[in-house]
């Protein structure tokens, strides 16, 4: 049995894996493949966030207003599931797994995802989903410096600007959403702004979680290099020091 080979340990055992990084890393997949490979849950919090957001416009609030945002998700009707391999978002009950994708929500994130309430309320969530799910892959911007501090491995996933937004002009291509590189790049670098100068929680690594460029590296290399960093990182954590 190898000592850094996180199946060394058995899927019954407790395990919390942070990934954090920017949009167009290629974090959800990974994060779902490493899941899997860990026969761990797997919660994407930035679903959660959209479907906030999505509440928000059907309120026809002023994404201004934070304390009018604030109100409108005070009793968020939100249901999310922890399996890798079958996605379930729903909102007041209702399938919204597309809609949260769609160009309205994506404009409007960053500005609901900045208000404090919002994100007081989702992380109490995101910690219940966590803890009661005990062998877990969470994936966002803030779970190893907020969320999930005592994560037994934190990731911070990044690329360069042009790769993260060649990838997703590319899944919109792929899903008829149509093909603009020049918009994708704008939109990438606007939110990256947006969501790393935000008083609450902004976009930066932790100061434990090991940095991975997947600019040049395909899922499959990702998803090996992963797989070997938790190892390790539990290894080291709970073993009381580096080899
Ligand atoms: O990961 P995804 O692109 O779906 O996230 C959408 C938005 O949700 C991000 O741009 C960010 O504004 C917000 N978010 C956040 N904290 C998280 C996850 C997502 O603020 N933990």
């Amino acid at each position: 049995m190898n000592e850094h080979d996180p199946e060394s340990t058995s899927e019954a055992t407790p395990l919390v894996v942070a990934m954090d990084g920017p949009s167009g890393t290629g974090k959800s997949s990974v994060s779902r493949r490493l899941a899997t490979r860990l026969g761990a849950r797997y919660l994407d919090t930035g679903a959660m966030y959209r479907v906030a957001t999505l509440s928000v416009l059907r309120a026809g609030v002023d994404l201004s207003d934070a304390e009018a945002i604030a109100a409108a998700v005070a009793d968020l009707p939100l249901s999310i599931g922890t399996d890798p391999s079958h996605e379930v978002i729903a909102l007041d009950g209702a399938d919204v797994s597309e809609e949260i994708r769609g160009d309205a929500v994506t404009k409007a994130v960053s500005a609901v995802s900045a208000v404090a309430e919002v994100r007081t309320l989702l992380v109490a969530t995101q910690r219940t989903i966590a803890a009661r799910a005990g062998r877990i892959v969470v994936e966002g911007r803030d779970i190893g410096t907020v969320v999930l501090t005592d994560a037994d491995a934190k990731i911070y996933l990044t690329a360069s600007a042009e790769a993260r937004a060649f990838r997703r002009n590319q899944q919109n291509i792929d899903e008829g959403r149509g093909d603009d590189y020049a918009a994708v790049l704008a939109d990438v670098q606007r939110r990256d702004t947006l969501d790393s100068t935000r008083a609450v929680s902004p976009l930066r690594s932790a100061e434990d979680a090991i940095l991975v460029d997947t600019s040049d590296l395909t899922k499959d290399q990702v998803i090996d290099e992963l797989y070997r960093i938790v190892g390790q990182q539990v290894s080291v954590r709970r073993g009381g020091g580096a080899r």
